[in-house]
């Protein structure tokens, strides 16, 4: 079946695909891949460049069959690639598992989210990416072919972030754990010297933990997930740093209903409940937004702020909210977290692009210097050229890309900017 060329959840992109496929079997979408000269996949399109984009055709993987294979002893569970997180996560939750982490929007797809970095937070917690024990894809001429993280060649972790540029995966392999219970807690008025100062204390007083702020007004909003089954369950008391439990429920950005958010007030519930800021239910259609994020080496993190903080009257009048988290440093050859432990500084913006752009200039400028490297889903001024030379296994990553798709079948415009063709 073939459907019009759509946009991206933000509207800021209208895919140029000649065609969108949507095939029924993993055989029909072999045909097509063979039979395309340009082929690439679309997730939930809820990347806000033009990472997913083509001029050849898109495939949206949603009428395969949506398997969601529970391996007990091996605890693993393989999914539908284009299956969206929640609808994984509350099967995993009613056969007794669990994922590691989860992003604060539980609707997009596992392989789009995969393929870009898609990360959470928490000190020890890694990108969603780093679950990923196996991935089956349709490659180059429709042959389909299997990564394993036992693979002696090695090359599932250049394979996981991989920016749908070796193919188009049908299948992914995902570590799982025994479910847990999260309880929520946000604070608020924590104030940005207190940030700064206490930043350590802060992301490590939750199993995942996120900090809010607009960068202009001395305060912050701390949202604390802790797990049931783990030691310090529970919050830090009614006054934390300064700051104090909210008196109902919060929404990131001030002005929209804390009723669109997963449960807080410190009240246990399943984890795939807790984990992400919002609730499956309430997730709009499109959003009146555009998105950025940095992620920084851990150690950066007080310069970073500092930096932010002395940009705030730029930054606030288009800004809607800016998130910080925590991830863990992984191995996998394209994530920003890469052998680093790093702090991702997230900004949601107002959906003006003309005004974003330069204060995000602005502010990316800032972080460079730092080690700031950029999400793959996400906007970014900073030029395809300096984004890849932040990564020391790029060099291995278009090895790969030559290996498994020769003749650039699932190139684009943003991949060749970052992997220019050889002539
Ligand atoms: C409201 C909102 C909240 C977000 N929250 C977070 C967050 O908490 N943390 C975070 O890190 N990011 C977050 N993001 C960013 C988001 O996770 C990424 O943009 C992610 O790529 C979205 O997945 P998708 O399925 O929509 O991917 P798409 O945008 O559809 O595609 C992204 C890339 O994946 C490729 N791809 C998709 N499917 C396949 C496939 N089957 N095979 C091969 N390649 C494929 C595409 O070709 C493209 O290159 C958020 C975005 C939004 C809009």
């Amino acid at each position: 079946m073939t459907t019009s060329t759509p946009t991206n959840w933000a509207g800021n992109v209208t895919f140029r695909a000649r065609q969108v496929h949507t095939p029924s079997s993993v055989e029909e979408l072999q045909h097509l891949v063979a039979s395309a000269e340009n082929i690439r996949a679309l997730g939930t399109g809820h990347s806000f460049n033009l990472v997913a984009d083509t001029e050849g055709d898109l495939v949206r993987l949603h009428g395969l069959p949506p398997r969601i294979d529970i391996d007990r002893r091996a605890s693993t569970v393989t999914v539908a690639a284009g299956l969206r997180y929640a609808q994984v996560a509350q099967r995993l939750h009613e056969q007794g598992f669990a994922l590691a982490n989860m992003a604060s929007l539980p609707q997009i797809s596992i392989a789009g989210a995969v393929a870009t970095g898609t990360h959470g937070s928490g000190e020890g917690l890694r990108g969603l990416a780093s679950a990923v024990a196996g991935l089956r894809l349709v490659g180059a001429g429709g042959r389909l072919t299997e990564l394993r993280r036992e693979d002696p060649q090695g090359q599932l972790p250049g394979a996981v972030i991989g920016l749908g540029a070796l193919g188009i995966v049908t299948d992914v392999t995902l570590d799982i754990e025994p479910a847990y219970e999260v309880a929520q807690w946000v604070y608020d008025g924590l104030s940005l010297d207190r940030l700064s100062a206490g930043f350590d204390e802060i992301s490590g007083a939750g199993y995942s933990v996120s900090v809010f702020t607009d960068w202009h007004a001395d305060a912050a909003q701390v949202w604390l997930k802790t797990r049931t089954d783990q030691p310090g369950a529970g919050h830090p008391g009614d006054s934390w740093l300064g700051a104090r439990p909210a008196d109902g429920p919060r929404h990131p950005i001030p002005t929209m209903p804390g009723t669109w958010c997963t449960v807080q007030s410190g009240i246990p519930g399943p984890w795939h409940e807790r984990l992400p800021h919002f609730r499956p239910d309430f997730t709009p259609s499109s959003g009146a937004e555009l998105q950025s994020e940095l992620l920084l080496p851990r150690a950066a993190a007080r310069e970073a702020f500092a930096a932010l903080r002395e940009l705030g009257d730029r930054i606030r009048p288009c800004l809607q909210i800016s998130e910080v988290r925590t991830v863990a440093a992984d191995d996998l050859w394209l994530s920003p977290a890469y052998r680093q432990d790093s702090v991702a500084l997230h900004f949601t913006w107002t959906e003006d692009t003309a005004a974003v752009l330069p204060v995000l200039g602005a502010v990316e400028n800032r972080l460079v210097p730092l080690g700031a490297r950029p999400h793959w889903g996400k906007l970014t001024t900073i030029a395809p050229q300096d984004v890849i030379g932040r990564y020391e296994r790029a060099p291995d990553f278009e090895r790969l890309m030559a290996l498994h798709d020769p003749a650039g079948v699932f190139r684009n415009a943003f991949v060749n900017g970052l992997f220019p063709r050889q002539a």
